[in-house]
């Protein structure tokens, strides 16, 4: 039940937020007609109110999630300083108008994790909005270090600071430090917990060092390779019914979407090998011959588009046909990428087989 109601709440709420948001938009632009100031002023408010609410409810959500055991880890591995610039880049525009530099610094030495990248950027980047939210003038710097086999990360500002007195407390839900910044910026008081949270899913901690009038530095603390933790859900075995078929490497990192995919192909000529992040994808590449790829453009946190283009690029892996089955509509750009197919999710057994037959040739 509780997963239920989590998917429900997560479709019933995020779609219409969106909409909302995105009609919100349109009407800003001016895409139907001029608006009046005063209509202006309005629309904005309910953008800025959707947007507040959205954020409240991946906030939510994400908790809940942890809380009900259901969020996977999916350790990859990764370079941190091609994590660095893919925040400093998505950060950016944050920054606009500001009087504070935001500052990466270059770790000292390579640093290459093995670790839930999605989440450690969840959290990093949660830290730098706070950082951000709360510096008036100065600096936030962002940097790692290697600790034995920890990496620390910490994001350092020169803000308002908080109070001793706040500094446990401010890891609780829904608490914020009444200050004069506070009523100007949004938030909701979840994104600490949350913070907290993931990282002790991750194998590590968080913490503070912080002093009023002088700024914060919160950190996290992170083993550099993270341990498959006690409980996860087993990856999918292979299945006496995938049977000897032709093997299609199927790159999905939604466990059930992979479940369906698994079923659509029993009792066919094919044979799911499943993949749940481009890195296992690779594994299985090298054991297994596909004659297929089914990829989704979604895994979280890993770029696909690059990976699309470097196998259709290379002269082993180029004859394979790769069918896209996204919820993403980027038709072309899969298509520019050398994709053999395009499908928008949910997609249809008859019209996956049909399209597996003819990309394989068989009648
Ligand atoms: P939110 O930012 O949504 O309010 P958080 O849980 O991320 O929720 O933060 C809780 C509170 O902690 C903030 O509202 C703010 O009062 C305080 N805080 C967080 N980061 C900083 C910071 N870098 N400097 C000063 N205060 C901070």
């Amino acid at each position: 039940m509780k997963s239920r109601f989590l998917s429900n709440m997560s479709h019933e709420f995020r779609t219409p937020l969106s909409s909302i948001r995105a009609l919100a938009r349109l009407l800003v632009e001016r895409a139907d007609g001029e608006l009046t100031s005063e209509q202006e002023k309005q629309v904005l408010f309910i953008l800025k109110s959707a947007e507040g609410l959205a954020e409240l409810v991946d906030d939510l959500l994400d908790l809940a999630k942890i809380e009900a055991g259901k969020v996977d880890i999916r350790p990859i591995k990764f370079d941190v300083a091609e994590l660095f610039s893919a925040l400093r880049g998505m950060l950016r525009p944050l920054l606009a108008g500001a009087r504070v530099e935001l500052i990466f610094d270059e770790p000292a030495v390579p640093l290459h994790m093995y670790s839930d990248e999605a989440k450690l950027s969840q959290i990093l980047r949660n830290f730098i909005s706070n950082a951000l939210k709360f510096t008036e003038a100065g600096h936030v710097r962002v940097s790692a270090t290697l600790q034995g086999n920890l990496v620390r990360f910490a994001v350092e500002d020169t803000g308002i600071g908080i109070d001793e007195a706040y500094q446990q407390e401010i890891f609780e839900e829904f608490s914020q430090v009444e200050n004069r910044l506070q009523q100007r910026v949004k938030g909701t008081g979840l994104g600490l917990p949350l913070c907290r949270k993931l990282a002790a899913l991750l194998g590590g901690s968080v913490s503070l060092r912080s002093a009023p009038g002088q700024g914060s530095t919160f950190s996290v603390t992170l083993p550099l390779q993270c341990e498959q933790r006690h409980g996860e859900a087993p990856d999918l075995e292979p299945e006496a019914a995938d049977g000897d078929g032709l093997p299609v490497l199927i790159v999905e990192d939604d466990r059930s979407t992979l479940m369906l995919y698994r079923s659509f192909l029993r009792n066919t000529p094919f044979r799911a090998v499943c993949a749940r992040s481009l890195w296992e994808a690779e594994q299985a590449w090298a054991g297994e011959k596909p004659v297929a790829v089914i990829l989704d453009l979604c895994l979280q946190g890993e770029d696909s588009w690059r990976w699309l283009s470097q196998a259709k690029g290379s002269e082993q892996r180029k004859h394979v046909p790769v069918l896209i089955v996204s919820e993403i509509s980027d038709r072309q750009k899969a298509f520019s990428l050398g994709a053999d197919a395009y499908f928008n999710k949910p997609i249809l057994r008859e019209e996956l087989l049909a399209q597996l037959k003819a990309a394989c040739h068989l009648s």
